[in-house]
């Protein structure tokens, strides 16, 4: 029997490189997989490519726009050529409808479905809808684990800071990058402690 997974991650966790080792898997046996991934993240300014920072290696994914819909999706693809997995990047972007859709294509249509992604969104006590459905429809959820930047804890939350300043409230697609030197928008992976009292920034 299919499972529909939800591996789940602050930012930096490693979870696109995870993704992107499993497609690699799947690829290496001859396997067809899908990679879909929603039109929200334009982190890397690249709109069609999954990339890690961890692993030197990218692979071409589906764009989809949360009014598609995910089951119809799905068959399309199947009728063209027998698909084995289906690899969900950001999948904390999914909508709740898409997120029932792919619970779907598990159980009528026997294809895994592994999504990725946030559990926490930087505003104070949200998570994002995907995740949210994610944390209902999922029959296996797990943690990829990241460390707090300020201490040896676990971090659960992603801290935004604009221009330096930690943000609790706003829109919840605002996309920054951790590493970005110069960057007035960035996330920083943190503690529950830390990310309700930040250090100040240099
Ligand atoms: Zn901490």
């Amino acid at each position: 029997m299919a499972k529909l997974y939800f591996r789940y991650g602050a930012m930096n966790s490693g979870k696109t490189a995870n993704l992107l080792m499993v497609a690699h898997n799947y690829i290496n046996q001859g396997k067809n997989v899908i990679i879909i991934k929603p039109d929200k993240d334009t982190r890397w300014g690249i709109k069609i490519e999954v990339k890690s920072r961890a692993i030197v290696t990218s692979l071409p994914a589906a764009l989809i726009s949360d009014s598609e819909d995910l089951f119809a999706f799905t068959q399309a693809r199947v009728s063209e050529k027998p698909v084995e997995a289906i690899l969900v990047e950001e999948a904390q972007f999914l909508t709740k409808d898409q997120v029932r859709q792919l619970a779907v294509v598990v159980d009528k249509l026997n294809i895994p479905v592994l999504c990725y992604g946030l559990r926490c969104s930087y505003i104070d006590g949200e998570l994002f809808d995907g995740s949210a459905a994610l944390m209902y429809w999922a029959d296996t959820i797990e943690e990829v684990k990241n460390v707090c930047q300020y201490c040896s804890s676990k971090a659960t939350k992603n801290l935004l800071r604009v221009n330096g300043v930690p943000q609790y409230s706003g829109d919840n697609v605002v996309m920054g990058d951790v590493d970005m030197e110069g960057s007035s928008i960035y996330y920083t992976p943190v503690c529950r402690r830390h990310y309700l009292n930040p250090p100040a920034e240099d």
